[in-house]
């Protein structure tokens, strides 16, 4: 896969930081200027051509992305700002409102802050409890201990589809199984999972998944909650103003149907026109393909700095485009920065997902993270770095 060229921002560079963000291809650059060009206009309320052209392109790619990740409708995609916002939305409006107090939700040891952080607030709200299910020792959520702590007290269990620290592939299907079985709604944290591997809603079998699009070669600033028709049509709104209504008066103000009352004020247009484009690149490529290469590159990544012998690796064997490390007696940050000298990005820290480096025993790790535009260089690049900081470090 020789993709190195559609992507302005990684030609002469060795990017391993695409689990942060992605870089964006020239056509998804192109479509956010003509968007913001020649194209540009407001949505849903124009009288004129050019937006109503727009409304057409922004509820297009509601379709678009529906079909992506396999929606039963597009009334299920539901515009957020990124995953972060999508979580909060589900945690205010469904377990602020369902959950009582002496009700509990389901983590696991491994998620990512925004999917901690906000099950925190509303269950502070409303009385809740949260458990936390452990990993396996090659770092896997375990559905078997999970399937053993779940009762019907819990009401919501949100784990993540892909760990953005570790490349840990979730059974999303036997841990929506599980979540149902004691009465549970699940929600998947799909921010890693949607740029590497095909994501099929309804076979996943969960309740509610995000995304951002910055992860998935679009822009920042927009993301899906996707949600079941029926969990949507009983959530209150998350925030007032334009767009969301029905009617308002001073009196009372009904609310639009969902999606619609989800999306208040002027939406981000030009991201939403930006990530159906992102949608078409992934899509023109394959996201077989894209998962295939990825596991390519981090399988020989892996087999490489395990020769080191002085680098740890942490995750499993088949983790999905993702692989963190520590080098023996190196602090993350060091290595990050000798490995920027020679051109190498990597991540170095905590990843926004302390407890599972108090669960690793470290305070941060090195991450490399791979896109569909890295290849074989950006290994030899990472290994050559590597081999630098210990001859640095002795
Ligand atoms: N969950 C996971 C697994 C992530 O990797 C990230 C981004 N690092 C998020 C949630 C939050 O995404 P965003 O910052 O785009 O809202």
């Amino acid at each position: 896969m020789d993709l190195r060229s559609d992507f302005p921002g990684v030609r002469d560079w060795h990017y391993l930081d695409s689990a942060a963000t992605a870089q964006k291809p020239q056509a998804v650059i192109d479509a956010i200027a003509r968007a913001y060009g020649e194209d540009y206009a407001t949505v849903h309320r124009g009288v004129y051509a050019r937006s109503a052209n727009m409304t057409l392109a922004y509820e297009a790619a509601r379709r678009k992305v529906a079909l992506f990740v396999n929606a039963r409708s597009e009334a299920e995609i539901v515009y957020v700002r990124g995953a972060t916002e999508g979580i909060n939305l589900v945690a205010q409006c469904w377990a602020g409102t369902q959950l009582e107090a002496g009700d509990r939700i389901l983590l696991s040891t491994l998620e990512h802050h925004s999917n901690i952080v906000p099950w925190q607030i509303a269950a502070e709200k409303v009385g809740a409890a949260i458990d936390v299910v452990p990993l396996t020792v090659d770092h896997r959520i375990d559905l078997d201990a999970m399937q053993a702590m779940i009762t019907p007290r819990h009401r919501m269990v949100a784990l993540a589809h892909v760990s953005n620290v570790l490349g840990s592939v979730l059974d999303c299907r036997r841990a929506a199984d599980i979540a149902h079985s004691g009465g549970a709604k699940i929600l998947i944290d799909g921010c890693q999972a949607v740029p590497r591997l095909g994501v099929d809603v309804q076979a996943l079998d969960c309740d509610f998944y995000v995304f951002s699009a910055h992860k998935l070669y679009g822009p920042t600033g927009i993301g899906v909650l996707w949600a079941r028709t029926e969990l949507l049509d009983a959530m209150p709104p998350y925030q007032g103003g334009g767009s969301m209504i029905d009617k308002v008066t001073f009196e009372k103000t009904t609310y639009a149907p969902p999606p619609t009352r989800f999306e208040a004020g002027t939406p981000h247009i030009v991201g939403v026109v930006g990530l159906a484009a992102a949608i078409d690149y992934v899509e023109g490529i394959g996201l077989d393909a894209i998962h295939a290469h990825e596991c390519a590159l981090v399988g020989r990544a892996r087999a490489a700095l395990e020769s080191l012998n002085s680098v740890r690796l942490f995750g499993p064997e088949d983790s999905a485009g993702i692989l963190s490390f520590e080098v023996e007696g190196v602090h993350p940050h060091d290595v990050g920065t000798i490995l920027d000298e020679t051109g190498v990005a990597i991540r170095a820290g905590h990843h926004c997902a302390q407890p599972l480096m108090r669960h690793l025993g470290v305070e941060a790790t090195a991450r490399a993270s791979f896109g569909i535009y890295s290849d074989q260089s950006d290994v030899d690049a990472l290994v050559e770095g590597l081999e630098r900081v210990r001859k640095i470090f002795g």
